[in-house]
């Protein structure tokens, strides 16, 4: 894994061109039962793939807070939203809340995340790959593809897998 992790960004950095011409291709004309297939595709992926040996996600790119993560993690540490806020978090540049340092500061070094009964939904979801309608998060599948090692590998699968 640290192998693949290194050489990550070049190879996505290849493929990028051929990666947004067939995600576009996607958005253009999405085969019917695509959120079936994506789902298929995520779940053999990650059968394969442990993130517990990865954590780049978490080392690299912090997840943006909602609201309602921010109430439910301040409550998990007894603490009031805005004290969690002025402890962990910072606006970004289009005023979202996302974590003032990376890692995260909640990552173990087993790579275990300390709060993950009650992690950001963002976290959960991360990379998204099983999500409805995939093809309209083309530009952060894009991006997602020099971080995550399963985000890289489904849309290598999804090229040979799902002909447009
Ligand atoms: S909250 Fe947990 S899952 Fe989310 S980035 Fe931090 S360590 Fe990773
Ligand atoms: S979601 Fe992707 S980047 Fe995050 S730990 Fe799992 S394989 Fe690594």
């Amino acid at each position: 894994m640290e192998k693949f992790l290194k050489q990550l960004p070049q190879l996505a950095k290849d493929k990028y061109n051929e990666n947004k011409k067939y995600l576009a291709k996607l958005k253009k004309k999405p085969p019917k039962d695509l959120d079936y297939r994506m789902r298929e595709l995520h779940e053999e992926e990650f059968a394969e793939t442990d993130c517990l040996q990865c954590a780049n996600c978490c080392k690299t790119t912090g997840p943006l807070f909602t609201n309602a993560d921010i109430e439910r993690i301040s409550r998990h540490f007894k603490l009031k939203p805005q004290q969690f806020i002025n402890q962990y978090l910072k606006l970004d540049e289009d005023s979202d809340h996302v974590l003032q340092e990376l890692p995260c500061v909640f990552l173990g070094y087993d790579n275990y995340c300390s709060i993950y009964e009650v992690r950001p939904k963002a976290c959960r979801e991360y990379p998204h790959t099983d999500r409805k309608k995939f093809y309209q998060i083309n530009k952060l599948t894009l991006k997602n593809t020099a971080i995550c090692p399963a985000a890289y590998n489904i849309v290598e699968k999804m090229k040979s897998n799902i002909k447009l």
